[in-house]
């Protein structure tokens, strides 16, 4: 099998075309977009690499799930609506049962999303995949990270740490096998299908001032938006942090090691935004609008000397030092 049936079987999906912003998708040498007027294009790529971001031998439908879910969670952290993305995939080999788990996660989220595949590029080497996904979005409708206030208070979508505890059980982390099996396999799930808070993200805007998606860890993320925002402070309210059960379960016998998942490792792909305590009573309504936990963990504070983060657990300081986030460099 040459490239182009290889293309042709795996990655030419009939209702890209239905998508109404595309006007040309696979098989010329580019594709032609077009946006409804006063929108503006959202563009974002993440590339996910064999060993490094997914295990070599991880399910093929999971791999095609996530790459595509982890550029989607950028799209929502902008607020933009999806509109199409390009693959770029590096295989070791012709592998056909791979390709159709692989297309086959790809393609069931990106029916979900409405976001249609329009091209990309296709090469010999070791398994990666890139992905380029472009978005739209009113220009007085976008969500930034460089606009948090003072007073506004911090909000998560979801659960945190899941991501964390996921791969805590994929390598057999002692305490990760103490859960149940059913817990075991709730993280896990959180950590090869991400689920991306699209419409999340497209109602943030009406009431929140500043957010991003939880990539590499909440503190480390909410850091950024920190600085981004001018080099303001925060608190977190630890006891406050939304677990799930399997963490909870946890957090009886370690709440060191939980409480460092849940603040430091990547993955979750969660949102994280701010809002003016005048739209509290809001976020109740679109938490349960959405069927999604909004739990509020901190609050914005200003600076006086040096930028702050403070961490509070049961009323204390959280005492220990922390890695505060994944690192590739
Ligand atoms: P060119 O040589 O002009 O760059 P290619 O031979 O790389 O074109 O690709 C042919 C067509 O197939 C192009 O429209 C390209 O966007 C598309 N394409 C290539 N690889 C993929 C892929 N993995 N998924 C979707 N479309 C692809
Ligand atoms: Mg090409």
């Amino acid at each position: 099998m040459d490239e182009f049936e290889l293309i042709q079987r795996y990655f030419v999906w009939p209702e890209a075309t239905a998508n109404p912003a595309v006007v040309l998708s696979v098989g010329d040498d580019a594709a032609l977009l077009s946006l409804p007027a006063g929108e503006q294009l959202v563009v974002s790529s993440d590339t996910l690499v064999s060993g490094r971001h997914f295990f070599a031998d991880a399910d093929a439908f999971d791999i095609g799930h996530k790459a595509l879910a982890v550029n989607l969670s950028d799209l929502a952290a902008m607020a933009a609506k999806p509109v199409a993305f390009t693959l770029s995939l590096t295989l070791p080999a012709f592998d056909a049962d791979w390709l159709t788990g692989f297309a086959e996660g790809m393609r069931s989220l990106a029916q979900q999303h409405n976001i249609a595949l329009v091209g990309g590029d296709t090469t010999r080497g070791p398994l990666a995949i890139g992905i380029t996904v472009m978005g739209s979005v009113k220009s007085d409708r976008v969500l930034r990270r460089d606009r948090l206030q003072v007073g506004d208070v911090l909000v998560v979508s979801g659960q945190v740490g899941d991501g964390g505890f996921g791969l805590a059980v994929a390598n057999q982390h002692p305490l990760a096998l103490t859960l149940s099996d059913d817990q075991q396999q709730a993280v896990l799930m959180r950590l090869h299908r991400p689920q991306p808070r699209v419409a999340l993200g497209l109602a943030l805007p009406a009431m929140a001032n500043a957010g991003m998606d939880v990539s590499d860890g909440l503190l480390q993320d909410l850091q950024h938006m920190l600085k981004a925002s001018g080099d303001l402070s925060a608190q977190l309210l630890l006891d406050q942090l939304p677990l799930s059960s399997a963490a909870q379960t946890l957090l009886n016998s370690d709440p060191r090691f939980v409480l460092e998942q849940a603040l430091s490792a990547g993955d979750d792909y969660e949102l994280l935004f701010a809002i003016p305590t005048s739209a509290l009573p809001v976020l109740d309504q679109l938490s349960q609008q959405l069927n999604l936990p909004l739990t509020v963990i901190g609050q914005v504070m200003q600076t006086t000397q040096q930028p702050t983060l403070d961490l509070i657990w049961q009323g204390k300081p959280w005492p220990y030092p922390l890695p505060l986030g994944y690192r590739h460099f």
